[in-house]
């Protein structure tokens, strides 16, 4: 990112115009959001509108002097999004109980709490958490830094999971977990991670690095 990019924008390959993500935790969006994206569509003429992998929309092709009046005029806070942000970049999670007939757990009010308990946290690296209602795994719990899975019995972590260039299934950690014990659980994970991994250093890599055994005798006490 150069230095006078402006907050919460991305420079875009043309090295003259930006994208911004609003935040949408677990992918989860209003008629209010709807609309106030769709107005400053028109009014600032942004030309592509792209649903992001995890599920964002990201806004592209604006120019540099609008960055900040588009930020104002949606009402919506920045999501995280430029590699140099070494914290929680999303969580996405699939419908689960709230609407889905194979869900056995509360993806959306995990996925959220999730998101309000760690957003804020200073990490080694960034962050993706993916979270699953039923083990169909929808929310894609095995290819994310952090995946949480539902099953009749609880909630099973996973960790160290990547669908990047080098692409790694997660870790089992642990099964059968109340929403507290899950929640702990990726709190100690989070900690530990941060404590004792390098600068950028993606937890698929940390994982292979220290081994999963360690790490869980490390967060499992
Ligand atoms: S993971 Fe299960 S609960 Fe979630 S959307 Fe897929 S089938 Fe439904």
């Amino acid at each position: 990112m150069s230095d006078d990019t402006p907050t919460g924008a991305i420079i875009q390959r043309d090295k003259a115009t930006y994208a911004i993500v609003p935040k949408t935790p677990v992918g989860l969006l209003s008629v209010e959001h709807l609309e106030s994206i769709a107005a400053v569509v028109r009014k600032y003429n942004i030309p592509i509108i792209k649903i992001t992998s995890g599920q964002r929309f990201a806004l592209v092709g604006i120019k540099k002097e609008d960055v900040g009046n588009v930020w104002k005029d949606l009402g919506m806070d920045p999501g995280k999004a430029a590699g140099s942000e070494l914290c929680l970049h999303y969580v996405q999670a699939c419908p689960g109980t709230a609407v889905c007939r194979f869900g056995v757990q509360d993806s959306i009010g995990l996925g959220n709490e999730v998101d309000k308990f760690f957003s804020e946290m200073e990490l080694a690296a960034k962050v993706k958490i993916g979270v699953s209602g039923c083990p169909f795994c929808c929310g894609e719990s095995f290819v994310r830094d952090i995946g949480v899975l539902g099953k009749k019995n609880g909630w099973t972590l996973i960790i160290g999971g990547s669908s990047a260039r080098r692409p790694r299934i997660g870790d089992v950690i642990a099964e059968n977990l109340s929403k507290e014990e899950v929640l702990n659980l990726i709190r100690r994970f989070l900690q530990y991670y941060s404590t004792h991994a390098k600068k950028k250093e993606r937890t698929a890599r940390f994982l292979d690095l220290l081994g999963v055994e360690n790490i869980k005798e490390a967060i499992l006490q």
